[in-house]
């Protein structure tokens, strides 16, 4: 059977304070002599990823803002709604609640919520199936603003310092997409957002959060490191354990 390996970026892939990854490239070489893909599946906006992934030589199918959509080559498979959709949604209720969102505010304000730089910024702000809200309203109206939400078929999500309001999927829905190709999927995530993708794989890992934080989870792998050093820790224990022959490239 084919393998496919899905992952989450930020924690898992990355380094959760610096974004490196070079723990990571011995088994990405691995991967791409045994033809083994590698589809990102992150919270992040296409742009974003986009710019990231030529520096991973990455050419796979990826998903992004939280399960919304996939993008296949030239395909794309929308599991989520368009922000078009979700600011039509949002409008009305601003007569009733306090928040600001993305499309509200120029790139200088995303840049001051953020701490993005420029470039960063404005590729968080092209965002097609999501609005993060700043909410300026009480507790209790949030509470309020989230049933309506819910109600209305879309979803909310606590992220920092934003209220994310997008449809309602999460990163597990996507990978319906995959089975009918018949890969076998090994999925790596690090946060509660991720569950959903680790449950829906054939092979769910757990990669280790620094700090004192511990995903729940039942029945998944665990690293003992964590971010990008557990990533190619579980991953080369795997892959021993398949028989995936290890890569002729030399890293050292
Ligand atoms: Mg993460």
């Amino acid at each position: 059977m084919k393998l496919m390996v899905v992952s989450d970026l930020d924690g898992t892939l990355l380094d959760h304070d610096d974004y490196s990854y070079e723990a990571v490239l011995p088994v990405l070489d691995r991967m791409d002599e045994a033809a083994i893909p590698l589809v990102v599946n992150t919270s992040k906006t296409r742009a974003e990823w986009l710019a990231m992934r030529r520096d991973f030589g990455n050419v796979d199918p990826y998903i992004v803002e939280n399960g919304s959509a996939i993008y296949d080559g030239e395909k794309v498979e929308v599991f989520g709604v368009s922000r078009a959709d979700i600011l039509d949604f949002l409008n009305p209720l601003r007569s009733k609640f306090k928040f600001t969102g993305y499309s509200d505010v120029g790139v200088p304000e995303i840049i001051k919520w953020t701490g993005l730089g420029r470039q960063s910024a404005e590729r968080s702000a092209d965002r097609h199936f999501s609005e993060p809200l700043v909410w300026q309203d009480t507790p209790e109206k949030e509470e309020e603003f989230c049933k309506m939400v819910k109600a209305s078929g879309l979803m909310t999500l606590r992220g920092g310092r934003f209220l994310h309001v997008l449809g309602e999927t999460d990163k597990g829905r996507p990978l319906k997409y995959f089975r009918d190709q018949k890969v076998a999927i090994i999925a790596l995530g690090d946060r509660p957002n991720d569950l959903a993708m680790l449950e829906a794989a054939d092979i769910g890992v757990v990669i280790k959060a620094p700090g004192d934080f511990v995903l729940e989870a039942e029945g998944m792998l665990r690293s003992t490191e964590t971010g990008p050093r557990g990533w190619a820790e579980m991953m080369t224990q795997i892959f021993d354990q398949l028989q995936i022959p290890q890569s002729t490239t030399n890293n050292g």
